[in-house]
């Protein structure tokens, strides 16, 4: 992989008309760090945020040891990097002939459920197998109520009272039996985990067993953009949100038992960034070559404002406007499909025009993972960058290079 100290030099020198991901090793390394040292338990990085295998390489480097998966593909993404890190399988709701692979294949051992009929199709799995119940720790995914901007917590988890049964009926069997829960993604509010926790509380204090362990989930934030001239929102840093958290599970009393997070975006967000070439200007509107269908479709659903960097095409000799004058412009994705338009516009020097560049920054989590084939375009492009996108020339379409750091 080509090597850059930043992203304009990646520009300038390859003139890029394809989006190029900006890859940041050593960011990433050092916010998987940061992540372990703050959380009081296990890190296990939820592969989905992005499965790259050079992002799992890296962290297996970084020392992360645990890997929380979702899927086949998944499970062998782990695997194809680290013959001994220890993989989780939290999805709720999984096919028979998976959970087989899992436990048969990968030796799987920690799984989540939230119904009975999960239950029946471990235990038929489990029999057939062979395996005693007692080597499997089961986490039963209770139901949050989050404001995250992505509320997942609607779609998956049981409910308080339907969570106890379920327990129970694990412990029964034999199995050990946790409680986890996700409380969505970008959470901006430390409440939303307390009140998992409470909720987490009331069901520990009624199964009438020891449970085994604690999974709290994902949903940290990352930072964003915002728009500059408005007031920048508060949003508490990821090393508030923890040390809350960190009080809450004190207070509440797990912190006697084992515990683990699946952070996804916190980690990788600011470990990419991306290239894109403006195709078109037209009055206030981008046409540009990545879009909802590629890299851009978190943003687009999560109403984040993206934060951009301008980096002017230097064989464009003449402007106009004044480039210190920052305006929002509106954002068209590079496919046919009329909804192709982000959600919020990128902040950008008025003189920008048809074949300058922009770096678009903390675009790690979502982005790769979801991109798809859809009209033929699906950018693949990776170059690897020294400096952190923060520590550039100041982004225009940012306006805040506050660190999230405590
Ligand atoms: C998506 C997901 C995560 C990661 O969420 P982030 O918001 O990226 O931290 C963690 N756990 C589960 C169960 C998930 O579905």
């Amino acid at each position: 992989m080509q090597r850059f100290e930043n992203a304009r030099e990646a520009a300038l020198a390859l003139r890029p008309d394809e989006p190029v991901y900006c890859f940041r090793p050593e960011v990433l390394k050092a916010d998987a760090r940061s992540f372990m040292a703050m959380f009081p338990g296990r890190t296990a990085y939820a592969v989905k945020t992005n499965g790259e295998e050079l992002v799992l390489k890296t962290l297996a480097e970084a020392g992360v040891d645990m890997f929380d998966v979702a899927s086949p593909g998944e499970f062998a993404a782990v695997r194809a990097v680290s013959a001994d890190a220890e993989m989780i399988y939290m999805h709720p709701v999984k096919a028979q002939s998976d959970i087989r692979l899992a436990l048969e294949k990968y030796g799987i051992r920690v799984i989540a459920v939230d119904h009975e009929d999960e239950i029946t199709k471990l235990m038929r799995v489990v029999r057939a197998l062979d395996i005693d119940p007692g080597g499997l720790t089961v986490f039963v995914r209770i139901q949050t109520k989050g404001h995250a901007a992505y509320e997942l917590s609607k779609k998956f988890g049981a409910g308080p009272a339907y969570a106890v049964e379920l327990a129970q009926r694990l412990n029964r069997h034999g199995y050990k039996v946790g409680l986890c829960f996700h409380v969505g993604s970008q959470i901006e509010d430390p409440d939303t985990y307390e009140r998992a926790l409470a909720s987490a509380d009331w069901i520990r204090n009624r199964v009438g067993f020891e449970i085994a362990g604690l999974d709290v989930g994902g949903g940290f934030p990352a930072e964003y953009g915002h728009d500059p001239n408005s007031k920048k929102p508060q949003m508490p840093s990821i090393g508030q949100i923890m040390s809350r958290l960190r009080s809450d599970i004190e207070e509440y009393q797990f912190d006697t038992m084992p515990l683990v997070a699946e952070p996804g975006r916190v980690i990788v967000a600011k470990a990419f960034s991306l290239i894109v070439r403006v195709l078109l200007r037209k009055g206030r509107r981008l046409y540009i070559n990545d879009g909802i269908w590629a890299s851009l479709s978190d943003s687009w659903t999560g109403k984040i404002t993206l934060p951009a960097r301008f980096i002017p095409d230097p064989a464009i000799r003449t402007r106009n406007g004044n480039d210190k004058t920052i305006v929002p412009f509106k954002v068209c994705g590079a496919t046919c499909d009329s909804v192709d338009i982000l959600s919020r516009p990128f902040w950008l020097p008025e003189t920008i025009d048809t074949g300058d560049w922009i770096e678009i920054g903390h675009i790690g989590a979502y982005s790769l993972s979801l991109r798809t084939r859809f009209n033929g375009f699906y950018p693949d492009t990776f170059v690897e960058v020294t400096t952190p996108f923060d520590e550039g020339e100041a982004p225009e379409g940012f306006a805040s290079l506050e660190t999230m750091a405590d």
